[in-house]
């Protein structure tokens, strides 16, 4: 009898820690922890991470692979894969005039020059999104002043001109001189050389999206524009067409690929080294 009375006197702190066992509150799961496995009697179940642990490799693609072309062989010069749209040459090649004959623009020393009452030249090709080099010089014999010095402009998509002008110590309205989105937004700074220099504007446009509304942009057209390298235009959003005279806005018309346009503003302005690259 007093050898079963210390046996349940030591069995009683065992089963007081078995029921405080079955008492506790089951742990949250922490992150990064195996949820509770369901094995078999005696199986031991794989320590699993959840969600799996990332590596590096996980954020690294290789696939497709980007595309190779050649650099060119000084910046300004086309790489290999951009549309000459004039090299000095024939003009006739990719550029015609508003109503689809040859232009009456000439190509002198190798520039393609605007003869004044020969009207807009446009290209050949339509675009849509794109990359653009051209360069232009304003006549080196200065003649007018304000809007009418050295006025010319690139139309983008026929609809959008990025202001051509002699801004080269020559005041106007500041959305309409040289690298003004025209009517719209005035260029960062005015780093124009002087008349009868070389300058050059690269351009990269993205053009409007048209949702069921064909009179507003789903997403608007979007303009980044560098003359002689440095940023004037920083992916600025135009409110429409570019007018002389009304609100951009109410000119909204759905479009969709369009060709570019040089300007006829009857200066004898010069262009050169023109291409582009479609995106
Ligand atoms: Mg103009």
């Amino acid at each position: 009898m007093k050898k079963l009375l210390i046996f349940a006197l030591l069995l009683l702190p065992v089963m007081a820690l078995t029921a405080q066992e079955r008492q506790r509150p089951a742990q949250p799961r922490q992150p990064g922890q195996a949820p509770a496995q369901m094995g078999q009697p005696g199986q031991t179940a794989e320590p699993q991470q959840y969600p799996a642990r990332m590596t590096p490799q996980m954020t690294e693609f290789f696939d497709p692979p980007v595309k190779v072309i050649q650099p060119p062989a000084q910046v300004g010069m086309p790489p290999s894969d951009a549309i000459i749209l004039f090299d000095g040459s024939d003009v006739n090649k990719e550029w015609e005039d508003s109503r689809g004959n040859p232009t009456k623009w000439i190509v002198q020393d190798g520039s393609l020059v605007c003869v004044k009452g020969s009207g807009v030249i446009q290209t050949k090709r339509k675009f849509n999104d794109f990359q653009l080099h051209i360069e232009w010089k304003a006549p080196e014999n200065v003649i007018g002043s304000g809007q009418g010095r050295g006025n010319s402009g690139v139309y983008l998509q026929s609809l959008y001109e990025v202001q051509v002008l002699d801004s080269y110590d020559n005041p106007t309205y500041k959305q309409g001189q040289a690298g003004a989105l025209y009517k719209q937004y005035a260029p960062l700074v005015n780093v124009c050389r002087k008349p009868g220099e070389w300058q050059s504007y690269d351009i990269i446009y993205t053009a409007p999206r048209f949702g069921n509304d064909s009179t507003s942009y789903f997403t608007p057209p979007r303009v980044t524009v560098l003359q002689n390298g440095v940023l004037i235009q920083n992916n600025v959003s135009l409110r429409g067409p570019t007018l002389y005279v009304g609100i951009p806005e109410y000119s909204i018309k759905k479009h969709g690929a369009m060709p570019l346009v040089l300007q006829d503003h009857g200066n004898p302005v010069a262009f050169r080294n023109i291409w582009i690259r479609e995106l």
